[in-house]
């Protein structure tokens, strides 16, 4: 019976282990899609209210002035 038993963890363990195994493989392959790794290609700016370090495409030209594009900023002071 103990034996039995031992059989369904180890293959219940084995299950588990493969199913991580493929998620890793999975997240590998796919392309980077994330905001991060896409600001990594953009130009980095600072905003000159709140200071904040955003990447261009997140900020807008005001009084020739580079400030967030969400007015008021979003960040913290
Ligand atoms: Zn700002």
């Amino acid at each position: 019976m103990a034996r039995i038993l031992f059989l369904i963890v180890l293959i219940a363990l084995l299950y588990f282990i493969a199913k991580r195994f493929i998620a890793f493989l999975n997240a590998k392959q796919d392309p980077p899609t994330n905001p991060a790794a896409k600001a990594k290609d953009e130009n980095i700016v600072q905003c000159t209210l709140c200071g904040t370090h955003i990447p261009e495409s997140e900020s807008m030209v005001l009084d020739t002035k580079r400030v967030c594009k969400q007015q008021p900023c979003k960040h913290p002071v």
